[in-house]
Formats: C-alpha cells, sequence, structure tokens
C-alpha cells in the first residue's frame, strides 16, 4: 500500500511520495519488495495514489526479476479500498503492508501461523508502551481476536497492551466486506466488521521490529536501526543457475508448464546447496515475455509448478529472478515498450545478480554462476563469479560469447559438487 499522502512527514513528502523516502539511501518501498522477495514473495501488487507517477516511475527503472505491477487509485479509498481494483489478482492467502512501516517480521512464519489457524484476518501485533491512547486488542488463550477497544485510558490493564502494527495476512474472502463503495479503514470498518459476523482473525504477537514511520522523528530511529542491522547481517554464498538446459530440460522457447521436465541430478544438486547453507537463485532471460508468447502471470505459474517439482524432491530455490524483456524494436506483432527495451537484467548484464545480492547480501566475489550457454559465463565474468559450464542443454555451443568458463561439469549436480568441495576448502 503506497498511496498515503504522509501528511506528518511533511515538507519530506511534498515532492518525494512516502514509499520513496530514502533509508539509508535505499527507499523504502525497495526495502519492503526486498523482504518480501527474501521471504518467497512472487506476486507483489503496488497499490499508489499521492504523487503515483513517482512511484510507477522508480518501479519502472528498477528491473527487479519478479512479478511486479503498480495499480493506481483515482480517489482514496482509505486503508482497505485499494484492494478493491485488484480484487481479481488476489491470491486466496495474501500478505499487506505499508510502505510507511518498516518491518523485519518473519512473513514466512506469519503466513504459516494465518494458514494452520485456518484464519480469516491475521493482524501482527505488538506490545505497546502507550496502550492508554491506541487501539488495544484483546486476545483469548488461543490467539483468537475478541475485540477492539479504542483508548482504553486508565482502563487499559483490564485488555492488556496490544496494539495491531498495521501488517496483515489475509484470506481473499475479506473482500466482500470492503465492497461497500466507501472509504474504509481496515482498523476502524473492516476488521470490526468482521468479528461482529463472527468471521475468524487472530493476532500474531512478535516482537520482531517493526515501526511506522510516520513521524520524522521515527523516520530517524528507523533508519538508525536499519544501519545497525545492515552491519550485524552476515555475507552469504550463492548459486546463481540458469534455468533452461540446467535445471530443466531444454526445449527452445518454454511457454506452458508442461513441458517443464527436470534433468537427472538438479534437484539432487540443489539438495546438496540448500544443505551446505548456500543460497540457490535462479536467474534467467525470458524474452517469451517481450515476444507475447506468455504473460507475466503465465510465467508466474510456470515457475511455481518448478519450484514444486524441486520441492517434492526435497530441493528448495530461493529465490528466482527472471528478465521479461527483449531490446529489439522491430516487432509490430510483439512490441509493448514495457518489454522491449535495453534493461540491466538481461543476461550477461549483471542487474539480476546485483538485485539478489542486495536483497540476500551476498558475497559476489565468492560466488557461482552455473549455466549452459555462454551468455551465463560472461554474466558470471561480469559479476565476477566463478564460473562453471554444464554439458546439458546447449552445452556452451551457442556461440555467443568468447567467454571461458572456468570449470566445466557434465550437470548441475556434478556442479553443485564441485562447489561444495570449493567452498569447503575456502573454509578451512
Ligand atoms: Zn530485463
Amino acid at each position: 500500500m503506497a498511496g498515503g499522502e504522509g501528511k506528518r512527514l511533511r515538507p519530506l513528502t511534498d515532492k518525494l511520495p512516502k514509499p520513496l523516502l530514502p533509508i539509508n539511501e535505499r527507499p523504502l518501498l525497495d526495502f519492503l519488495i526486498e523482504h518480501s522477495v527474501r521471504n518467497g514473495a512472487d506476486n507483489i501488487i503496488v497499490c499508489t495514489g499521492y504523487l503515483a507517477e513517482k512511484v510507477a516511475e522508480h518501479i519502472e527503472k528498477q528491473d527487479y526479476g519478479t512479478f511486479i505491477r503498480e495499480s493506481r487509485e483515482t480517489t482514496p479509498l482509505g486503508t482497505a479500498g485499494p484492494l478493491l481494483p485488484i480484487k481479481n489478482e488476489l491470491e486466496s492467502e495474501f500478505i499487506v503492508l505499508y510502505s510507511d512501516v518498516y518491518t523485519t517480521v518473519d512473513l514466512k512464519k506469519m503466513l504459516e501461523f494465518h494458514t494452520q489457524k485456518k484464519s480469516d484476518a491475521t493482524l501482527l501485533l505488538h506490545k505497546s508502551d502507550h496502550p492508554q491512547d491506541s487501539t488495544v486488542v484483546t486476545v483469548d488463550s488461543s490467539s483468537r481476536i475478541t475485540g477492539f477497544v479504542e483508548k482504553p485510558g486508565s482502563e487499559w490493564k483490564e485488555h492488556g497492551n496490544l496494539t495491531s502494527a498495521a501488517l496483515y495476512v489475509l484470506n481473499k474472502s475479506v473482500v466482500d466486506f470492503i465492497d461497500t463503495g466507501k472509504e474504509l479503514d481496515f482498523a476502524k470498518d473492516v476488521f470490526p466488521q468482521m468479528l461482529r459476523e463472527g468471521k475468524k482473525l487472530y493476532g500474531y504477537v512478535s516482537e520482531e521490529y517493526t515501526k511506522d514511520m510516520g513521524t520524522a522523528e521515527r523516520y530517524k530511529e528507523v533508519e538508525a536501526y536499519d544501519a545497525a542491522a545492515a552491519k550485524k547481517m552476515q555475507k552469504r554464498i550463492a548459486v546463481f543457475l540458469d534455468r533452461d538446459g540446467v535445471i530443466n530440460e531444454e526445449v527452445d522457447l518454454l511457454t506452458k508448464k508442461e513441458q517443464l521436465k527436470l534433468i537427472p541430478g538438479a534437484a539432487e544438486g540443489i539438495r546438496l546447496l540448500n544443505e551446505k547453507g548456500i543460497l540457490a537463485i535462479v536467474v534467467t532471460n525470458q524474452p517469451v515475455v517481450a515476444r507475447n508468447l506468455v504473460t507475466e502471470e503465465q510465467l508466474l505459474q510456470i515457475h511455481r509448478k518448478l519450484r514444486g517439482m524441486l520441492e517434492e524432491k526435497g530441493a528448495h530455490i530461493d529465490a528466482l529472478y527472471y528478465c521479461p524483456h527483449h531490446p529489439e524494436k522491430n516487432h509490430t506483432e510483439a512490441n509493448n515498450p514495457k518489454y522491449r527495451r535495453e534493461c540491466r537484467c538481461r543476461k550477461p548484464n549483471t542487474g539480476m545478480v546485483e538485485q539478489a545480492a542486495k536483497t540476500f547480501k551476498i558475497d559476489t566475489k565468492n560466488s557461482y554462476v552455473v549455466g549452459d550457454e555462454t551468455v551465463d559465463v560472461q554474466l558470471g565474468k561480469n559479476a565476477g563469479c566463478t564460473t562453471i559450464l554444464a554439458s546439458t542443454g546447449y552445452a556452451g555451443k551457442d556461440g555467443k560469447h568468447e567467454a571461458k568458463a572456468d570449470y566445466d561439469c557434465s550437470n548441475l549436480n556434478e556442479a553443485c559438487k564441485l562447489i561444495a568441495k570449493l567452498t569447503g576448502e575456502k573454509r578451512k
């Protein structure tokens, strides 16, 4: 939710929309997107309003490598209303983040809690140090929400000190409570109404750092926290994997999930990386989008299927980045300027590796690229990684780039065994 005016942050927000306020030089919006991707999100909608053009322009320029799009409200609809125009695009369960709330909460765990409780709406709750003048949320022993108490004053002790941190996991059915044509607020209108109608609302209590940075003072606090947290975060080693011809069989322009077939040993290789604590990150050029052969929505379904096939064999992909672009402009049948352009993400450009490195704090120089094409080898050289060419797929015979790989391996499994050996040696 990135449409708020940020009145309390003026004059900072006179010309700059709140989501683009920098937290140690990185817009809060980007921080939240990275945090979501780190937690497994692969389908993100940015709801804009105030200074929407600036937010949209920023999103367009970023080449995030994931399925992100903008939905713009024409009249302000409150904190809940922006869900209406996107109601047909919502997943059965989805997470709502506000672009003035900085959070480090484990979204994966919170989503698991929501699913386990069969909750209709799960609110992130934390202990407030000023419950007297806040809306206190009361819960029973199973964490089910029993009520909301507006500014209880000195009676707060009867109700506890839990307040909502404005971060929710919701079921799609919540939209039924928003479809009223009126400006609606989650805390004041939607959740109390759901409670009255017997819906299941749960409180997820977490003390992980979450802060509304709606005032200049809090904004400073968040920035100080973020700087300290960044220093503490350990750099990790990653393997950047190509998709077609490395994980799944090369079929020359894969456009349907039914065409996905795992290359023998691919899952075993990725599982070995998981066991060694090495990040497994897919970086793939998908010009099929620019060529109008698949939509990004269809590509998302293909990728979910691929990840599911690997999960069945106990192998986990930490993130998957794709480039939907193609630079050629002389195609009248597929000329969407959103995709027909130069970009930073198309391999051998290093945009996807850089995006992943920012998100997961990756030690790129000690990381690896595994691919079956010379473009992957060139990517590895450009990014400063060690390169491994797999003899599956094109087996390096595409002849597009001159770069020579540091190592050759028969397939991904062999490449991962080599990586485990090389990183093991370095650690000694
Ligand atoms: Zn691109």
